[in-house]
């Protein structure tokens, strides 16, 4: 199968680095939130991001001219994604909201259409559930952060997803410029189920007063060859994409080692989400 189209569902900050990636790599991308202001954000934040590319003469300004041309925004799924032969989802990490949006693509889109997610922890199996009739068809495409930056992503079949569906995953990576990795479905995958105790525990030194988040950090940066330190990362991350993972690693194994540090679900109550937001264990 050619992929010419997609749509990707949620303009935040990863939907705006996927659907860079893939206008630049020449792709026409339907770009979809419920939310008109991350449509504009996310729009602002790819214009900015390929005029930083035209400034280092990675690109030509007729290059980032042509990739912005490639991407219309919508509001609603159907019109966005009735017409596209693959939709990268990445809406917040919840599994009802991408519940409600599965059962929505697969009465939108063509029996063809790949139901890809960029979710970061949640099982592609179950995912895949919620349209059993589609469920081949599902695979997990884990971009990460910056998008058009980061090299990785991760490939998660789900119990069912085809061979074909993987082949076209894999290549369709290749052609984006990033390195497929595949690993087989479980909560978190590979990376957030080793990283995200990581931050967990770096949280809980500034929870218990073993050290300052700049401390902590400065350890894991010189001590580790870390380029960040965990507590800048999960602020990157964001502080509440950080938590419903951990939520999703917890309830998943069913194994208290998960538990997320109370000062982390303390500072998600409070609003502060790190970068996004201004502040989090530092201030933007
Ligand atoms: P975000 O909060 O920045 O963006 C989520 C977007 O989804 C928002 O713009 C919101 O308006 C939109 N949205 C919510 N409900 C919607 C709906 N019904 N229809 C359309 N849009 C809707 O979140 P994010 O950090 O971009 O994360 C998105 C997904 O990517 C999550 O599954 C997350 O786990 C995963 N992920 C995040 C990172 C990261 O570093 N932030 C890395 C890899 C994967």
């Amino acid at each position: 199968m050619e992929i010419t189209k997609v749509a990707v569902i949620g303009a935040g900050t990863m939907g705006n680095g996927i659907a860079h990636v893939f206008a630049q790599s020449g792709f026409k991308v339907n770009l979809i939130d419920v939310n008109q202001g991350s449509l504009d954000r996310a729009l602002a934040t790819i214009d900015k991001n390929l005029s930083r590319m035209v400034a280092k003469d990675k690109i030509s300004e007729s290059d980032k001219d042509a990739a912005l041309s490639r991407i219309q925004t919508f509001t609603d799924i159907k019109s966005g994604a009735d017409s596209v032969q693959l939709v990268v989802e990445a809406v917040n990490e919840n599994f009802d909201l991408k519940t409600k949006i599965f059962k929505e693509l697969a009465e939108v889109t063509s029996e063809e259409t790949i139901l890809a997610s960029n979710t970061s922890s949640i099982s592609i199996t179950k995912l895949a559930g919620v349209v059993k009739e589609r469920s081949e068809k599902v695979i997990g495409m884990h971009f990460f952060n910056p998008v058009p930056v980061m090299k990785l992503v991760e490939v998660v079949n789900g119990l069912d997803t085809s061979d074909e569906t993987y082949e076209v995953i894999e290549n369709l990576s290749k052609k984006l410029g990033k390195t497929p990795v595949y690993v087989n479905d479980a909560p978190g995958f590979v990376s957030n189920r080793v990283l995200m105790p990581m931050i967990n525990e770096a949280i809980f030194c500034v929870y218990e007063g073993v050290a300052t988040p700049e401390n902590v950090d400065e350890v894991m940066k010189l001590g580790m060859a870390h380029p960040m330190g965990p507590l800048r990362l999960a602020d990157f991350i964001g502080l509440d994409v950080c938590l419903d993972i951990l939520r999703v690693l917890y309830d998943g194994f069913a194994d208290p080692k998960y538990r997320p540090c109370p000062l982390l679900v303390k500072m998600v109550d409070a609003g502060k989400l790190g970068d996004k937001t201004g502040e989090g264990f530092y201030k933007y």
